[in-house]
């Protein structure tokens, strides 16, 4: 049994003020594999005036010199690319072959954050107008359990680029992978107070980041509902925000798309990180005409979609993070099947010999109107609505019928017309034939799905604030 009591701040690890204990659970088995103390507000406080400290100094950095530490996380990030994957599988039950190439993404983000600022001018002029993009301040950096490591790396990533400090507040059931990572932050020897993390309660320390007027920014992933108690509680200290909230991802597939390819990337991009992924494409467009075949098509793909022990190399669905997770993707299954969608593949309950832990059967629902809650609402598991759609107007239209507008998906042979249909999504992001990322790309949400903008020059961009001098 791994025991945690320790908080980071000021460069190294403290005990912690908050009494709280609460236990990890491994979600394969449902047992206790640590028992770990939980911050509270003072530590909280603690952090911020390390963090306020530290600033004075560090936002008066060069490029060079931030880009030196940037590269310094990169290494030590990197050279623990297997514990980190390790402690993922075991703590969060990621599927064990998505949860290295997330924490690769996870090391990599410094290196792109280095290269976008290099790329950003933080001073222009014009006439005798100086303008210079000076950093915020503190920046509260709060982050999900869906990938923990990859979340604080590319938040720190993009607010050390800017010349910001920081209190990290990963979600409370992620500190063991927390643990490892801040162990890589340590090897990193940044300046005392640069990074400083906190892990707790989102309504105790969460709530004393966005309450405290010594931050200046939180940068936030997570739920829509705390996303908007965040904006709202923000505004008494005038927070600058950036939320990255959920999704409810469309896929379009083109009446021209070529279902061998098509349909097993829809079948990657629904059970993304076990579904439980903001980005995962959950409603499946498909042309009526095509129907059929696309139902025969997801038959023969989805053997290749197992779910099973997060560890073994072959799974793709590992199980859900919490009991918790487990009983919400339960609900929506059986809220499915009463609203009247057909199960094509899975359904209710365990997968056969994975009773123990907190596995769900991987699931296609077809026959889905885009108005039943099973295509409204984030389920955050791997479960795909097939919905149908009568010419390329309508399947536009169904796309953009959702309160949310994070990520979209279109998938077809004619390249130029998927281009057309993509410009139409209303959706931070829209990836053509297949899942794609880019690190310099901009990526936030459209509506509820959030506000502004991570990674890149945008993401950098998020924790500064222009200054003009006029002679
Ligand atoms: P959550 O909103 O419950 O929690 C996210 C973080 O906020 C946690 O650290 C939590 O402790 C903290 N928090 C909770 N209440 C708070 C409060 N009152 N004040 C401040 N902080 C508080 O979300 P979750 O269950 O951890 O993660 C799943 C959600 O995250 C899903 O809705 C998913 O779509 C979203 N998500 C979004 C993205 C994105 O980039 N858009 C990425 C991953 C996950």
């Amino acid at each position: 049994m791994k025991t945690i009591t320790t908080h980071y701040i000021d460069g190294e690890f403290v005990e912690s003020h908050g009494r709280e204990v609460m236990d990890i659970i491994n979600p394969t088995n449902g047992k206790v594999i640590a028992k770990v103390t939980l911050a509270d507000e003072e530590d909280a406080r603690r952090a911020i005036a390390a963090a306020k400290r530290a600033f004075a100094t560090y936002s008066h950095t060069t490029k060079q010199e931030r880009a030196e530490i940037l590269h310094r996380l990169h290494e030590t990030v990197s050279a623990r690319v297997d514990d980190l994957t390790n402690v993922m599988v075991e703590e969060y039950g990621g599927a064990i072959q998505f949860s290295r190439l997330i924490i690769e993404a996870a090391a990599n983000v410094f290196l792109a954050a280095a290269k976008a600022l290099q790329e950003l001018p933080l001073t222009r002029s014009w006439g005798k107008t100086t303008v210079t993009l000076e950093p915020v301040g503190v920046a509260g950096l709060i982050s999900p359990w869906n990938a923990n490591s990859f979340f604080l790396s590319a938040k720190l990533a993009s607010a050390l680029a800017a010349g910001c400090t920081a209190v990290m507040k990963p979600s409370e059931i992620s500190t063991l992978q927390t643990q490892v990572w801040l162990e890589c932050v340590h090897a990193a020897k940044l300046p005392s107070g640069l990074c400083n993390v906190v892990a707790g309660r989102g309504d105790v320390v969460g709530a004393e980041l966005v309450r405290n007027p010594d931050v200046a920014k939180i940068s936030f992933t997570g739920s829509v509902a705390v996303g908007k108690t965040i904006m709202r509680d923000g505004a008494a200290t005038m927070k600058r925000v950036t939320l990255e909230l959920g999704g409810k991802s469309p896929n379009i597939l083109l009446d021209d798309a070529d279902l061998k390819e098509a349909i097993p990337n829809a079948l990657v991009i629904a059970f993304l990180n076990s579904g439980q992924a903001c980005v995962a494409g959950t409603r499946l467009l498909v042309p009526r005409s095509r129907l059929a075949e696309v139902r025969q098509a997801i038959l023969d793909a989805i053997p290749a979609f197992p779910a099973g022990e997060p560890a073994d190399p072959k799974t793709a669905v590992g199980p859900m993070v919490t009991e918790k997770q487990y009983e919400r993707v339960q609900w929506y299954i059986r809220k499915g099947i009463e609203e009247g969608a057909e199960v094509l593949v899975g359904g209710e309950g365990h997968p056969k010999g994975l009773e123990a832990g907190y596995f769900v059967r991987p699931t296609v629902f077809v026959g889905v109107n885009n108005n039943m809650a099973i295509a409204r609402e984030e389920i955050f598991g791997p479960v795909l609505c097939v919905i149908a759609y009568e010419d390329e107007e309508d399947a536009i239209r169904i796309a953009n019928d959702t309160d949310f507008g994070l990520h979209a998906y279109v998938s077809g042979s004619d390249v130029a017309r998927a281009r057309r249909v993509a410009s139409r999504i209303l959706a931070g992001r829209v990836a053509i034939n297949g899942m794609l990322d880019d690190q310099q790309a901009p990526f936030g949400g459209f509506k509820h799905s959030g506000v502004g903008r991570e990674f890149g020059t945008f993401g950098i961009e998020a924790f500064l604030e222009p200054k003009a001098v006029m002679e």
